[in-house]
């Protein structure tokens, strides 16, 4: 998509641009952008292909941003600032590493997270254990899974607090069938055993202690938005999703500054971070062109509980052009019941829904014809 701007800079923080899926060596990728199913590094070659031209800055970090939306940078020269009329922040995510998990015990070799063990083999080519627990089962445990077979480890377990698989059912069949791995819910890791190597997992499953001999422990999942340069900036951050606060073009606080992609939200498939993308970008460039006006009474959406978030948080005025993040919302528990959009009381928009922990769920409906700065509230209603 040429949207005719020119003057743009990519600023990557690693040696190569591409994101996550540089380092993702199995399939699963570029089904809706390139027609085709893809391995991971062949789809970021494929992006970092189409932007040919552009000038990406690998190895340059960003550290800050200035409330007039200065870009606070360090590169291979050292510090600096960086100055521009639309910024897209795509910072991706990252999993909840053990120190964050409380996991006691002792700090041998052979823990790691998904990126982590990602990095050893397909960057490294190294094999860095040989039976290793998974702990978590969101889909990324299914990465995981065809990591150790690309590596020849052996997976001993996927582990998982929660009373169900957080993935779709297709993983535990993956595990269970293609992997001959047992998916052991209501499963919390409570120590780490070894000396210089991991050699096993204890974990409270049930209400009993068990050990899992093994000498590796993959950390998965838990993603939060990679966000640390926006804390502490003028940029809203929102406490249910980690990331900023935006409006349905994806603009933050400081209206130059844009966002889309994982760092919104924890986590979503990469077309959805590519379709976000695309919408953004179209949004900057009707800012550039001046058809995206300034927002003053931007309407704001908040999620009750089980409700962990919605976004967009925000509604800005409606202007020409027809583009906007789709709204979604994910929930802290299993709920069922009527999931609807009010405005002080008011229904705008409602459907039955059953939500399963950490799973997405579109919310349906534009909100141009709410008044500017009402409040707009998702909730689900559960039957008497
Ligand atoms: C293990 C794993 C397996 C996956 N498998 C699949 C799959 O099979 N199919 C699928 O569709 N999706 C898959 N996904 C999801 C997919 O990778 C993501 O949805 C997609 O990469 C998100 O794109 P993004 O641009 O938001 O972020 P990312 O791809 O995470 O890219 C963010 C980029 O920003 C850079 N960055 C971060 N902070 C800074 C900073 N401060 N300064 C400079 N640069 C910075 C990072 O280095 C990175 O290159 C998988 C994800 C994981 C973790």
């Amino acid at each position: 998509m040429r949207l005719g701007i020119r003057d743009i800079v990519v600023l990557e923080r690693d040696a190569e641009g591409g994101g996550i899926p540089r380092l993702c060596a199995h399939p699963g990728f570029g089904l809706k952008e390139f027609h085709r199913i893809l391995h991971g590094p062949e789809y970021a070659r494929r992006l970092v292909a189409a932007a040919a031209g552009i000038d990406l800055r690998t190895g340059h970090a960003l550290l800050g941003v200035d409330p007039d939306g200065t870009l606070r940078i360090a590169g291979p020269d050292g510090p600096g600032v960086l100055r521009a009329r639309a910024v897209l922040l795509a910072l991706g995510t990252r999993e909840t590493p053990r120190s964050a998990r409380l996991v006691g015990g002792s700090r041998p070799w052979g823990v790691f997270t998904t990126g982590a063990l990602q990095q050893l083999v397909h960057g490294a080519h190294q094999r860095p254990c040989r039976r290793a627990v998974i702990v978590g089962s969101e889909l990324v445990a299914l990465s995981n899974l065809l990591t150790f077979r690309h590596a020849g480890i052996t997976p001993v377990a996927i582990v998982e607090e929660a009373s169900h698989t957080l993935a779709p059912r297709a993983l535990a069949w993956a595990a269970g069938v293609a992997f001959r791995t047992p998916v052991l819910t209501d499963a919390r890791p409570v120590a780490i055993h070894g000396t210089h190597r991991v050699e096993a997992l204890e974990i409270d499953h049930h209400g009993h202690r068990r050990l899992l001999a093994c000498d590796g422990v993959i950390f998965t999942g838990r993603f939060v938005p990679d966000a640390a340069p926006l804390v502490g900036s003028s940029i809203t951050m929102d406490a249910g999703t980690g990331g900023p606060v935006v409006d349905q073009y994806g603009r933050t606080a400081i209206p130059t500054i844009f966002a889309a992609g994982n760092v919104l939200r924890p986590v979503e498939p990469s077309w959805t971070a590519w379709t976000e993308g695309r919408a953004v970008a179209q949004a900057m460039a009707g800012q550039l062109a001046g058809r995206l006006p300034v927002p003053t009474h931007r309407t704001t959406l908040s999620a009750a509980p089980p409700l962990r978030f919605v976004c967009p948080q925000q509604w800005s005025e409606p202007s020409p052009l027809q583009v906007a993040l789709p709204m979604q919302v994910r929930s802290g528990d299993d709920v069922s019941g009527r999931l609807r959009l009010t405005a002080h009381g008011e229904e705008l928009w409602g459907h039955r829904a059953r939500l399963r922990t950490g799973r997405r769920i579109p919310v349906g409906g534009r909100l141009d014809d709410v008044a500017p700065g009402a409040e707009v509230l998702v909730e689900v209603v559960r039957p008497n």
